[in-house]
C-alpha cells in the first residue's frame, strides 16, 4: 500500500500497530491514540422517564414535557455513542505513514 501523500510504501503500517510500538511516554502516543468511548449516562433519561411517570400519575401534564426531555436526552446519547463507536472503528482501519506522516484509510 502506497501513501497517498508521499508515495512511500515501505514506511506504511496499520495505525494501531504503530501506536502499540510507541513507548508509553512518547508524545505521539497520546496524539494518535484511539478516540475515547462516549460515556453515556443512561441514568439521566431513565430517571427523567421515571419522574415523568410519577408526575403524570399525579395528574400533572408537566409529565409530558419531562417525557419529551427524557426521550431527547436519550436520543442525543444514542447518537453520541454511535458517533464515538464509528470513530473508534475508523481508527482501527487507518494506516499510518512513518515517512510523511499521514493517516489514511486503505
Ligand atoms: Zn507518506
Amino acid at each position: 500500500m502506497n501513501c497517498p501523500t508521499c508515495g512511500e510504501s515501505s514506511q506504511v503500517l496499520r495505525l494501531e500497530e504503530f501506536w502499540r510500538s510507541l513507548s508509553q511516554d512518547a508524545e505521539l502516543k497520546r496524539d494518535v491514540r484511539q478516540p475515547d468511548e462516549y460515556a453515556a449516562r443512561r441514568l439521566i433519561p431513565l430517571g427523567l422517564l421515571v419522574l415523568a411517570g410519577f408526575v403524570l400519575s399525579a395528574g400533572d401534564m408537566l409529565g409530558l414535557l419531562i417525557v419529551v426531555v427524557g426521550l431527547g436526552c436519550g436520543a442525543f446519547m444514542w447518537r453520541a455513542t454511535a458517533a464515538a463507536q464509528e470513530a473508534r472503528e475508523r481508527w482501527k482501519r487507518l494506516l499510518y505513514c512513518r515517512s510523511c506522516p499521514a493517516q489514511f484509510e486503505p
